[in-house]
């Protein structure tokens, strides 16, 4: 098995070398990752100005290259560069990407953009504590659902989240009661207003959801789907005439 590695983290994220290192026990791992940080910048591409790709030396010895674009550029040029793989992985992203994240998460993007290709990808975040994450808790975990999600018949797209003591995985779905977003606004020295996306602490997930399944300890997988269409709504206003 061939594997593309990336993050929206930067190359030198100790998540994306963890990842290489759970991803090398399936198969050749060859990583292509954004020069730097590239986080919430959803599925964006790079059209205005020209893209490079160049290697560069990485811990544990990994064919690696860096690259001047976003999450969703790395997939692309990677496939590029690499003609056909069997299966993207995303991250390990540094925080987890719950719920309203996803529409933002450069992590999941980059799993999106393999999926668009023709791929099966897997987004991978981890809950962070403050503390420096060592991902041996979680690297057992991260094999099982590679093993789970290559063993056929699974769903192309799948976004992991891992909590700080996993326990267990299951299946659950997105969230999208809550936003954990909020403007915070501050003053600079020079007396101009700036304004800062917060999170704020939610409570009470769905039970089932991503959210409820990290509260729980458990590893969440919540299969994705690239379609954004209401089918509910569509199926109602099917036949509908449209006055103008
Ligand atoms: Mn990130």
């Amino acid at each position: 098995m061939r594997i593309l590695v990336s993050n929206d983290d930067g190359i030198f994220s100790p998540g994306l070398v963890a990842l290489a290192e759970v991803a090398s026990e399936f198969g050749e791992t060859i990583i292509f990752a954004p020069d730097f940080e590239q986080s919430a910048v959803g599925h964006a591409i790079t059209i205005k100005r020209p893209l490079q790709y160049h290697r560069v030396k990485l811990m544990k010895g990994f064919e690696a290259y860096r690259v001047n674009g976003t999450p969703a550029d790395c997939v692309a040029l990677g496939l590029f560069h690499l003609g056909n793989v069997d299966l993207i992985l995303s991250g390990i992203n540094l925080g987890s990407n719950l719920g309203s994240d996803i529409w933002h998460s450069g992590t999941v993007a980059a799993a999106k953009q393999g999926v668009i290709f023709g791929t099966p990808s897997i987004a991978f975040s981890q809950v962070l504590n403050g503390e420096e994450p060592t991902y041996e808790k979680q690297k057992p975990y991260i094999a099982r659902v590679i093993k789970l999600l290559t063993s056929g018949n699974q769903p192309p797209l799948v976004n992991v989240n891992l909590p700080e003591n996993p326990k267990g995985i299951c299946w659950t779905h997105q969230s999208v009661r809550h936003y954990n977003g909020k403007v915070v606004e501050s003053e600079d020295p020079n007396g101009r207003r700036n304004y800062w996306f917060a999170a704020t602490p939610l409570t009470n997930p769905d039970e089932g959801s991503d959210r409820w399944a990290i509260d729980h300890d458990l590893v969440s997988l919540t299969p994705l789907r690239m379609s954004l269409t209401d089918d509910e709504w569509l199926n109602r206003l099917t036949g509908q005439i449209i006055e103008s």
